[in-house]
């Protein structure tokens, strides 16, 4: 199945929705020209079509391999990344310094959407990288900055992430891989960990690990941990590459989906200890591995829009194709296509409004990151510093929950044939189920929305978006627009009981807490489609007032289906996050007795 990047969904979403052009117009961008994503975001959706949706289906099939120590990935994969490196699209975000082309995150974001549509597991090897990146640029030592930065901006080199281990998962706190002063100033790691991804590949000559691990004199907890770049080969002092370092795959994971990207288990120090070099300070681990995980939970966020997009797309070319019973009022003989059932029809729907709603929130969380790091007065980047903060949990959490809602859908639209691994549907469902789990699991996003950005500022962050949001349900009231049906409404409603059941947690967060975690699941869902249903409206009216989307009654028509069907049920949420604390707590009960 061919994949086709939605270019016009994605700019209305990037200009309107997500508030680019209006913070290019507002000088946050400096003399960054606006015109030029759309020519960028082309490229990208041709070298996707061309070159990594094609091996999607090699990679779920083939997987990869390890022997010796060493992960062969499937076949054409090397190519592809080489090609794909060399073209440029590593370095599209990447810092100008390190031979990057400084374009905003937003744009990358974009185009992590499209590489994760068209081959999730491909594009999650230079999404790690992207969060290496960032971590070495804002917490490295020169010295480290001038060795790895610029292989790693090109692609030349991948990046990879490791924290997990197999005592510490959602508590980071409990790792124990140790690190060592060699007394040179650099440090020898010992331990291991699971879960790596692309912790080993065939891809580039080098890899460059970050690694979390403890000081023997380390407090205990998170307060002990300390972040280590640790080179697959060592580099030497003239740049070429030196001995191959103490770090090694020892295993790799068979798994329910993303065959092609290789999930190791990491072992340093069966040699004398991997030689490591301290990125921030001793025992700040956890401060520079945030600057990588709120990328990279973007990025995942992006992963789940992207791979909705592509089962929508397969979904909706099958129920044009697929012929099954008649139209209802159909006389003659002959099969009407499933696209005419309203139920066919609803589900069609429901996919392609939801990925647009988590699509608007990812790009709107990198508009923020991109303000809080570019403009020049320092309350906007601020204010845009806390919005990125507010964001980030429900990009990550509420867009991938919809990208497994949404390829359900897709297998479901195919029937039997969603079943069979044939169509490529099933795959879609089976590779999106590990993004909620990944990247700090979708409860621990929740419970970071509700402790921490919630609760920062008595909810300030909160209360600035409501009231953004409100004036865009006020145009909505006020379009005259009988195709938004009762969006104004539905929106209204909702912002009502997202913004009571945030006084009810504020008042929770501290004076009962388990009340308020039990309703932390149920309020990031809440916010999630409240945000996403006004985006969609703001984004509809848009489309009519700018007239540079096509036919804006589909977006019309897209925001209403997402209000009418999915923020309507803010009202439930609302209560089930007030009132159903009670139970959940009592439920010990329940497999006790
Ligand atoms: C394919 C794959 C790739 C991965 N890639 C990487 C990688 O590159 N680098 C890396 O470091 N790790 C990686 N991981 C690990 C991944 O980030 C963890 O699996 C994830 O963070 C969850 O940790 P866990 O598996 O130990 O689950 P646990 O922490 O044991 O969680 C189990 C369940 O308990 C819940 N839970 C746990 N603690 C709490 C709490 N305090 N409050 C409420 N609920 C809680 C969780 O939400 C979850 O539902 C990868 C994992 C997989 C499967």
């Amino acid at each position: 199945m061919t994949y086709r990047a939605p270019i016009s969904d994605i700019l209305l979403a990037l200009n309107h929705g997500a508030g680019l052009q209006a913070a290019v117009q507002a000088g946050h961008y400096g003399d960054f020209d606006g015109d030029i994503a759309a020519a960028v975001l082309e490229e990208a959706g041709k070298f996707a079509g061309d070159v990594l949706a094609p091996l999607n289906r090699v990679g779920d099939e083939q997987g990869i391999k390890l022997a010796d120590n060493k992960v062969t990935t499937a076949p054409g994969w090397p190519d592809a990344y080489r090609r794909w490196a060399a073209a440029g699209w590593n370095a599209v975000s990447g810092p100008e310094a390190f031979g990057g082309q400084g374009l905003p995150l937003a744009i990358n974001a974009a185009c992590t959407e499209i590489w994760s549509a068209s081959n999730i597991a491909f594009g999650l090897c230079p999404l790690l990288t992207l969060s290496a990146i960032e971590a070495l640029e804002a917490h490295g030592s020169d010295e480290l900055k001038q060795i790895y930065l610029q292989k790693l901006v090109s692609g030349e080199w991948t990046g990879t992430m490791q924290l997990t281990e197999s005592q510490a998962g959602s508590d980071v706190g409990a790792l124990r891989t140790r690190a060592e002063r060699a007394g040179d100033g650099s440090y020898r790691i010992k331990g291991t960990k699971i879960f790596i991804t692309y912790g080993d590949h065939d891809m580039t000559d080098n890899i460059v690990h970050f690694v979390l691990a403890r000081l023997p004199d380390a407090p205990a907890g998170t307060k002990g941990i300390s972040l280590f770049l640790i080179p697959k080969l060592l580099v030497n002092a003239d740049g070429s590459l030196g001995a191959r370092n103490d770090i090694h795959p020892s295993g790799v994971e068979h798994k329910l989906g993303m065959h092609a990207s290789p999930t190791c288990t990491m072992t340093m120090g069966d040699h004398g200890g991997a030689i490591g070099y301290l990125i921030g300070e001793e025992n700040k681990g956890m401060q520079c591995m945030f600057t990588m995980m709120n990328q990279a939970r973007l990025g995942v966020g992006l992963e789940g829009v992207g791979i909705a997009d592509r089962a929508y797309q397969q979904a909706l070319a099958f129920a044009q194709e697929r012929k099954q019973g008649r139209a209802v009022g159909k006389k003659g003989d002959g099969l009407d296509p499933i696209i005419v059932h309203p139920d066919v029809k609803r589900m069609l729907l429901q996919m392609r409004s939801m990925t647009a709603a988590a699509r608007s929130i990812c790009y709107a969380t990198a508009v923020a990151f991109d303000i809080s790091a570019r403009a020049k007065d320092p309350k906007v980047r601020a204010d845009a510093a806390a919005r990125g903060a507010l964001l980030t949990p429900i990009a990550k959490a509420f867009s991938t929950d919809i990208g497994n809602e949404v390829t359900y859908l897709g297998v479901q639209i195919h029937g039997g044939m969603g079943f069979i691994e044939e169509t490529g549907a099933a795959q879609h469902y089976r590779d999106a189920r590990i993004t909620s789990i990944y990247e700090g699991t979708n409860g621990i996003q929740s419970i970071d929305l509700v402790t921490r950005k919630l609760a920062a500022n008595g909810g300030a962050s909160v209360w600035a978006l409501l009231d953004e949001l409100n004036g865009i349900v006020k145009q909505v009231e006020t379009s005259n627009d009988p195709g938004f049906g009762t969006t104004g409404a539905k929106l209204r409603d909702a912002l009502g009981s997202l913004e009571r059941a945030s006084k009810w947690l504020l008042e929770r967060v501290a004076s009962a807490p388990n009340d308020a975690l039990a309703g932390a699941t149920p309020y990031l869902r809440l916010f999630g489609s409240t945000l996403g249903g006004c985006m969609l409206a703001g984004e509809a009216l848009a489309a009519k007032s700018h007239g540079d989307a096509g036919d804006p009654q589909r977006y019309v028509t897209v925001a209403r289906f997402f209000a009418e069907n999915i923020t309507v049920q803010a009202g439930s949420l609302e209560k089930t996050v007030t009132d159903s604390a009670e139970a959940v707590n009592g439920a010990d009960a329940v497999w006790l007795g």
